[in-house]
């Protein structure tokens, strides 16, 4: 079908695999400027002014796994590597939601498991007794009993993606683990009541744009309530140091895709797509279908050495606001009330 008939088919049924590849395969200017369109009006008309702003706190960047492309891997040298304490976090999270308006945090450290669960769970505990926050976990795969242990402590949500839903492809990045038992831990954590955010990176070695399709329908079959997909970066101290970063185009194809699949999913700007684009990230981000926006809350002396990948992009709030609280893709009004309540 025409790439014009394809966009308008998705508001009245399910669009099939070849017709999300087609999508995601243009590079035409116009069509893509007509795909990002019908993304943000969709948003607009299903999400009206609903616009999120998450805040994480990276506590720990050490790691047991040893995933090819990710600078905080057990064998990545030359990273000053560092935990926060349990008061610590708890202080950051405090901070945020009682004097700075926060409603939604991310606790986010590489699979470290000297954080038993029980010690997570005192963490979890200890912020809900003293503020009202929404909790998102994204501290990699821990037995589903932790993961329990964890809802019971009060969390909420769980961001933890399955990176690709090529499994030969996840299996040759990640060594030692198992594409089956992430998605079947992802399911278990559905079950149990969590808000699910998952999804994948883009622009991995070999992967192909019928992978990207295959992962954006598994974010959906999955029943997702956030999509989370962003560009890979090469990081020096990983294997994978020399391998071209992820497109910006292709991330902003798949916010679109993901908009016409999912009209009122969460879908944030990843801070991989700001850190290669830089400001405009955001606002291309926004124009696109995604409708929230990540802010960095670790503390200023560990930031640096929370080093996924380098030159990470660390949430310019002034510029944010420079731009005109992006006027041209959401309610102004709404956005003003939400930066007043974010960063006074
Ligand atoms: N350890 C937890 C886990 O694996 O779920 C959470 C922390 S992990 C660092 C968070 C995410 O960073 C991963 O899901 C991965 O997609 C992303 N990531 C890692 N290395 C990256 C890179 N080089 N470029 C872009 N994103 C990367």
């Amino acid at each position: 079908a025409a790439f014009l008939e394809i966009l308008k088919a998705c508001h009245t049924r399910e669009l099939k695999r070849e017709e999300i590849i087609r999508l995601l395969s243009t590079s035409e200017d116009a069509e893509m400027t007509a795909m990002f369109s019908e993304a943000n009006t969709i948003r607009q008309a299903r999400l009206r002014d609903f616009f999120c702003i998450h805040g994480i706190v990276e506590f720990s960047n050490y790691c047991v796994r040893n995933c090819l492309y990710c600078g905080l891997r057990r064998d990545s040298k030359n990273v000053r590597r560092y935990r926060m304490t349990p008061d610590e976090i708890v202080n950051s999270v405090y901070d945020a939601v009682n004097h700075r308006g926060y409603k939604l945090i991310v606790l986010q450290s590489g699979d470290d498991l000297s954080y038993t669960n029980e010690i997570l769970s005192g963490i979890i505990r200890k912020i809900k007794e003293k503020c009202k926050v929404f909790i998102f976990m994204s501290v990699g795969e821990r037995t589903s009993e932790g993961y329990r242990k964890m809802k019971d402590a009060g969390a909420n949500g769980v961001l933890f993606r399955f990176e690709t839903s090529n499994k030969a492809l996840y299996h040759s990045l990640h060594p030692g683990q198992s594409f089956d038992d992430r998605i079947a831990l992802l399911m278990e954590m559905k079950k149990m009541g969590y808000f699910i955010a998952t999804g994948f990176l883009i622009g991995l070695p070999g992967q192909t744009v019928e992978d990207i399709a295959d992962d954006i329908i598994t974010i959906k079959s999955i029943g997702a309530n956030m999509v989370t997909a962003g560009p890979f970066i090469p990081t020096d101290t990983t294997p994978m140091a020399v391998h071209p970063a992820g497109s910006a185009a292709m991330t902003l194809k798949v916010t679109a895709v993901s908009r016409l699949l999912m009209p009122k999913a969460k879908i944030p700007v990843t801070t991989a797509l700001e850190t290669i684009e830089n400001e405009e990230g955001r606002r291309l981000g926004l124009s696109s279908g995604a409708n929230s926006l990540m802010f960095n809350l670790t503390p200023e002396k560990y930031r640096g050495d929370y080093r996924i990948y380098p030159n990470k992009y660390h949430g310019k709030e002034e510029i944010w606001e420079k731009y005109g609280l992006y006027k041209e893709t959401l309610s102004y009004k709404m956005l003003e009330k939400k930066m007043a309540e974010a960063f006074k």
